[in-house]
């Protein structure tokens, strides 16, 4: 059930495919825990900037915890991204990890909750949520990256062109700082109800 080393490469035939996960005994014992490692390829993960390449590993590593209406998940997606700066236009890759903590409920409200069922839950909408957030829409192949002149269209990363300096080149320099967005976000934002908190009493 569980992949000790969760790599961003599908290598392994024989491993589970899916993020569903057994909860009938630990929804019988509320206030009980259980870790779950796994990864596994989670198709069309993209936005406009970025996505996640076909056939690459979303990892979660979260604890389950039963509550009294249902089940928290706490912990980490991770997978990597790629797409084209948006600077330069050259290829642009890099990670994404992203802290999650989500609460699963029967026949709860779907904008703030996520589904679960009497015996089992699906992980793969959260892992989905969180990637599809954390996505770059704007990426960059590089922190200062100087992009493309806008005079002759030279990359400056790799080349001087005799172009004098224009305004744009301000501009750009301004939106270094613009760039710098967190991307640790949780997925659905869910206002957890009064009296579910991360720690249990006893
Ligand atoms: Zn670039
Ligand atoms: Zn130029």
């Amino acid at each position: 059930m569980t992949v000790p080393s969760p790599k961003t490469h599908g290598s392994t035939g024989s491993r589970q495919r899916t993020f569903v996960v057994p909860v009938a005994e630990l929804l019988r014992q509320p206030g009980s825990r259980r870790h779950v490692v796994h990864a596994a390829p989670i198709e069309d993960l993209a936005v406009s900037g970025s996505r996640v390449p076909a056939g690459v590993d979303v990892a979660v590593d979260v604890v389950l915890e039963s509550v009294h209406d249902g089940i928290l998940v706490t912990g980490t997606i991770g997978s990597s991204w790629e797409g084209a700066c948006r600077r330069c236009l050259e290829p642009a890759h890099g990670e994404l990890s992203v802290e999650v903590r989500e609460l699963c409920v029967l026949d709860g409200d779907e904008e703030t909750t996520y589904p679960l069922d009497v015996d089992r839950l699906d992980l793969e909408p959260i892992a989905h949520d969180a990637c599809i957030l954390a996505l770059p829409l704007a990426p960059l192949c590089r922190e200062g990256c100087l992009g493309l002149c806008p005079e002759c269209g030279a990359n400056r990363n790799v080349e001087r062109c005799a172009c004098p300096p224009s305004p744009e080149i301000r501009w750009g320099t301004l939106s270094l700082v613009r760039d710098e967005a967190p991307q640790v976000q949780t997925a659905r934002g869910a206002t957890l109800p009064d009296g579910v908190a991360g720690e249990t009493a006893d």
